[in-house]
């Protein structure tokens, strides 16, 4: 008998229908003879909901109240899909993060998975019960509520996964796979049949919101068999492994909207000036990505770098008293950027792929404003207007398009509106 952990992201418990969809098909596994684990995140668009309703009392509103506020999400979408799969004649319970033995770090509102005591878990298996756990929550060795930042219940399924051994852990959501772009900004994006845990690591860090980047982490550090599937269909999706079947030299392109440009400008060039304010930014617990130094001209330069753009409220006390300690001109905030990632193990071996990627966005008229590069991974920092036309550019240019046309399947038109925005 296998064990099989399951996932399902908010849209595909967005409504009674689809909680009963999801109630059926677990059902099903139950039947075919799995020992069957779901963890679910919150309804719809009800995590987003919340934080709305938590900034109209307070604009800053305390990390330990905001978690105990958004894991109730969570709470409502396990024990109505117990409800759901109980009405269909199975056994079910849900388990809430701290029910299920999830101990994380302190950290609110950004919490880590530190261990799992998952004995209440196997117990309720063994005497046949379908399992719902709520995902994207859990409690410190103290019993604080915590959360594991947005999108953790990807997490909160693989490190179940590792935790009780599981043959498989399936992440179900709206798209029927990772594709080679996000399907909804490049409709010729391709899904892929595999993909490594190395790339997708790197799409996942990159802004590829199909899973959480730590899950992708926890996958490869267990061993997890991970799968990418849509709620909404039969097909078998990605597999996630060690090695892709496909050794494309570029295996997909992630974008990220959510950082903001700061520049400092016309700052004295002298020895540890950087130091000192990265070491303010660091002290202040944000995190930078990258960073360009200009070639200083009469002994002042500029300093460009990226951060959270959710981060910018904590860092402009920061910055103001750098720019004055620092003797520097002034700073300047860029929100409207986007980051663009090309992916691919080939890289490894193929050089030339950053030349070419400058080149495709020179073309298209495209200014690169910085960039960054890992050994499977090639960013560039553009106008946030520009990144559609640039996506679907390289894609292109990249033989990465496919034949078809990416089909919507079960969005309605608000889900979708609600999608695009995601992310800033
Ligand atoms: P869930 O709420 O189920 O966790 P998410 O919205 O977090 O779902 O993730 C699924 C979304 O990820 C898709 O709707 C798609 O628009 C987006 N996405 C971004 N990049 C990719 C990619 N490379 N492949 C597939 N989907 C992607
Ligand atoms: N509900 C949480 C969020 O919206 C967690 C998740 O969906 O994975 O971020
Ligand atoms: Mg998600």
């Amino acid at each position: 008998m296998s064990l099989l952990v399951t996932k399902f992201g908010g849209t595909s418990v967005a409504n009674p229908e689809r909680v009963l969809a999801v109630a059926r098909r677990l059902v099903r596994y139950q039947e075919e003879g799995h020992r069957v684990v779901a963890v679910v995140s919150a309804m719809g668009k009800s995590t987003d909901d919340l934080v709305a309703l938590a900034h109209e009392v307070n604009s800053s509103p305390p990390a330990r109240e905001l978690d105990i506020l958004l894991s109730t999400g969570e709470i409502v979408s396990m024990s109505i899909l117990a409800m759901a799969i109980a009405s269909l004649g199975a056994k079910a319970q849900s388990f809430t993060g701290q029910q299920a033995g999830i101990v994380t770090t302190t950290r609110h509102n950004k919490a880590r998975i530190s261990h799992i005591k998952a004995v209440r878990l196997e117990r309720a298996l063994d005497e046949g019960n379908i399992v719902i756990v709520a995902g994207f929550q859990g409690t410190t060795r103290t019993g604080e509520l915590t959360t594991l930042g947005r999108g953790g219940s990807d997490t909160s399924a693989v490190a179940l996964a590792a935790a009780l051994g599981a043959d498989l852990c399936e992440i179900y959501s709206d798209v029927d796979g990772v594709y080679t772009a996000d399907p909804r900004a490049v409709p010729r994006a391709r899904k892929l049949d595999t993909v490594s845990y190395d790339e997708m690591l790197e799409l996942a860090a990159s802004g590829a919101g199909v899973l959480q980047m730590r899950a992708v982490e926890f996958a490869r550090n267990f061993k997890v068999h991970l799968r990418c599937r849509s709620a909404f269909s039969d097909d078998a999706g990605t597999l996630i492994k060690e090695e892709a079947v496909e050794q494309a030299i570029v295996s997909g392109i992630a974008y990220d909207n959510s950082e903001a440009k700061v520049t400092i400008r016309g700052v004295p060039d002298t020895m540890g000036i950087a130091a000192g304010v990265f070491g303010a930014i660091a002290k202040a617990a944000i995190n930078v990505d990258m960073i360009v130094q200009n070639i200083s001209e009469h002994g002042f330069t500029d300093i460009s770098f990226t951060v959270p753009g959710d981060e910018l409220e904590r860092l402009r006390p920061v910055l103001n008293e750098q720019v004055a300690k620092l003797g520097a001109r002034e700073y300047l905030v860029d929100e409207s950027i986007t980051k663009l990632s090309l992916v691919g193990a080939g890289m490894r071996t193929n050089p030339g792929i950053a030349a070419k990627m400058f080149k495709v966005l020179s073309q298209n008229n495209i200014n690169i404003e910085m960039i960054s590069t890992s050994a499977i991974r090639i960013s560039v920092i553009i106008d946030a207007e520009k990144a559609t036309v640039a996506q679907q550019a390289l894609h292109t240019a990249f033989d990465l398009d496919s034949e078809q046309i990416f089909q919507e399947t079960a969005l309605s038109k608000e889900e979708l509106e609600a999608k695009a925005k995601k992310g800033r």
